[in-house]
């Protein structure tokens, strides 16, 4: 479990985010929605232990981040963050490979291979895995970091936006591909979705944030609804009964 108690950052007099109380099941993915600037990536990044926090506490499976060495959180949550800014004259495979540095810092092991082997196969990324990242389409290149990511092989993955980039195709496989590593690999996923179909459609739990606070959590069949999502994005938003469920309809 991931648990949120009077969380609070504050960047500037005017921008704040919280008091934020949340606690995150194990297992299953849970999405964070909400309008652009709510402070879904400042939660996460406090949760990936990214960005400090000024009041309150977070705790990953008992860890407390603030004071939980680094090394050892590394090996139970890892985390995509929504800008991704080294890209540089690195192979996919080197790039999915620096996922493996808290287990072995630098030096691979014929495990740490196997384990790089079975993310970029994951991804559907083999073969690609010897080009560089500025050879690589937007799509791609997001799919290599959640290969990396994956890499990692930690309990807790913190995905920001991961369907960024992706086209149609790509982002329904993304959210099977996660789909998967919960339920099979029996790893707890927390994502930030702008899609607020795929958002009800892959996630167990979705959890509203606006204006820095959370202001919804619950299953999906309770956050799909017209005036639930109406307010917490400010626009109309109506809900209807598609083939395979709700489906939120806004133009
Ligand atoms: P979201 O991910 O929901 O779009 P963010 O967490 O990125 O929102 O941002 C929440 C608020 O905090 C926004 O008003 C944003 O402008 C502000 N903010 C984010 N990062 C910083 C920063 N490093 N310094 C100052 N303000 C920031
Ligand atoms: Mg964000």
């Amino acid at each position: 479990m991931i648990s949120l108690t009077d969380v609070q950052k504050r960047y500037s007099d005017e921008v704040a985010i919280g008091p934020v109380d949340l606690q995150i099941p194990a297992g299953g993915i849970t999405t964070l929605i909400g309008p652009n600037g709510a402070g879904k990536s400042t939660l996460l990044t406090m949760i990936g232990r990214l960005l400090g926090l000024d009041e309150g506490t977070i705790t990953i499976a008992g860890y407390d981040v603030s004071s939980t060495p680094s090394k050892d959180l590394a090996k139970i949550v890892s985390i995509l963050r929504q800008e991704n800014s080294f890209i540089t004259r690195l192979t996919v495979r080197q790039l999915v490979g620096f996922g493996r540095f808290p287990y072995n810092k630098g030096r691979l092991t014929v495990e740490d291979e196997k384990v790089i082997s079975r993310a970029i196969d994951f991804l559907e990324l083999t073969d690609l895995e010897g080009r560089y990242l500025d050879q690589l389409s937007g799509g791609q290149r997001q799919r290599a970091y959640v290969a990396m990511v994956l890499s990692q092989d930690t309990e807790f993955v913190l995905l920001d936006e991961p369907l960024n980039n992706l086209d149609m195709k790509h982002s329904v496989q993304m959210m099977k591909h996660l789909s998967r590593a919960a339920d099979e690999l029996g790893r707890t996923i927390v994502t930030v979705l702008h899609d607020i179909n795929f958002a009800g459609r892959y996630s167990d739990y979705i959890c509203a944030v606006k204006e820095g606070k959370v202001v919804e959590f619950g299953t999906p069949a309770e956050i799909m609804d017209g005036d639930v999502l109406t307010r917490v994005f400010d626009t109309p938003v109506k809900v209807i009964d598609g083939p395979d469920g709700p489906l939120a309809v806004y133009y």
